[in-house]
């Protein structure tokens, strides 16, 4: 299908994509790599009457890693995350999602920045910036706010993002101990049935910190605290990894649609999760 017929912006700055911002309020979006947003609009499920293209805005496209926290531009890719060597040092769980992702066609355009701001549930850098406990800065008329990842998504599509501000950036804490990115999918490309971002620390035979987040089954990534909370304390045997998976279903709300009903996927959501936490806990 063809999009309605829209305006073209290409700011050269932030204060150039805030004024078209102000000036159109609802009818401007931005858009980053355009693979999300391009589609919704040829589907006529996004009007954009004015689009406001950010590749021209300096600052937003690199990947910063200091000793204690890693800054990713809202406009570094897929195929970037995939790619820098230093990153992956520091947060192997990054490259190990991102090659999950799509195809690498899609990966090429696809920006963390419009991944975690588009709110689509069934992306999956939201819960995986969950897990790491990211926060997002926001640029506005206002200036400049930070919020947590945990506390960003509020429905499908809804988020903490005011329509005049823009991502700039994602701020993780350098992550330490096992972790693991699960996700089963219907075929290569596809978006997740069930997908389960893990990172645990161990001393000696003990789990001392897990971070747990779902993908695909809410209309929200799922930070599940009370999974994480189940292996805490525990060598991870057969009974908490049952009691992690069994708080996570009590967490999470799948509905049915083209990947299964609901009780094929709190099936595979269990699954799922009990390999990741299996697999994050070998690398710990
Ligand atoms: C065939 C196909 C398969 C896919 N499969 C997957 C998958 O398995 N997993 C997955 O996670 N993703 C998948 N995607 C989505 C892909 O990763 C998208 O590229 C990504 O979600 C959005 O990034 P983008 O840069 O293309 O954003 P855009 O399409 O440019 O924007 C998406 C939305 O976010 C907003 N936005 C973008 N950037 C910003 C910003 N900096 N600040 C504020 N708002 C912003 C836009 O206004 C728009 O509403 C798939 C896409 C396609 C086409």
């Amino acid at each position: 299908m063809i999009p309605a017929a829209f305006e073209y912006h290409r700011p050269k700055d932030m204060a150039g994509v805030l004024a078209v911002l102000e000036e159109h309020g609802d009818d401007a979006r931005v858009m980053a790599g355009g693979h999300s947003l391009i589609p919704m609009m040829k589907l006529r499920m996004a009007d954009v009457p004015h689009l406001i293209d950010l590749q021209d805005v300096g600052g937003l496209s690199d990947i910063d890693v200091q000793s204690d926290t890693i800054r990713i531009g809202a406009l570094v890719t897929q195929h970037d995350i995939i790619t820098n060597d230093a990153l992956t040092a520091v947060a192997p769980i990054l490259r190990e999602a991102a090659l999950q992702i799509a195809d690498p066609q899609v990966r090429y355009m696809g920006t963390v920045g419009g991944n975690v701001a588009n709110g689509d549930p069934g992306n999956d850098m939201p819960g995986l910036m969950q897990c790491l406990d990211a926060s997002f800065t926001l640029v506005g008329p206002n200036g400049e706010r930070t919020v947590a990842a945990r506390e960003f998504y509020e429905a499908a599509y809804m988020t903490a993002r005011e329509d005049d501000e823009v991502l700039t950036a994602v701020v993780i804490p350098v992550p330490s101990g096992g972790y693991a990115y699960e996700k089963q999918k219907r075929k290569i490309g596809d978006y997740a049935t069930a997908a389960a971002a893990v990172q645990l620390i161990k001393q000696g035979d003990t789990c001392v910190h897990a971070a747990i987040a779902m993908t695909n089954l809410s209309d929200t990534p799922i930070f599940s605290e009370d999974a994480g909370a189940a292996l805490i304390g525990t060598s991870l045997d057969d009974a908490a990894l049952k009691a992690a998976v069994a708080a996570m279903l009590n967490d999470i709300d799948p509905t049915e649609d083209n990947r299964g009903p609901i009780a094929f996927k709190k099936h595979v959501a269990g699954v799922i999760l009990r390999r990741a936490i299996e697999r994050a806990w070998s690398r710990a």
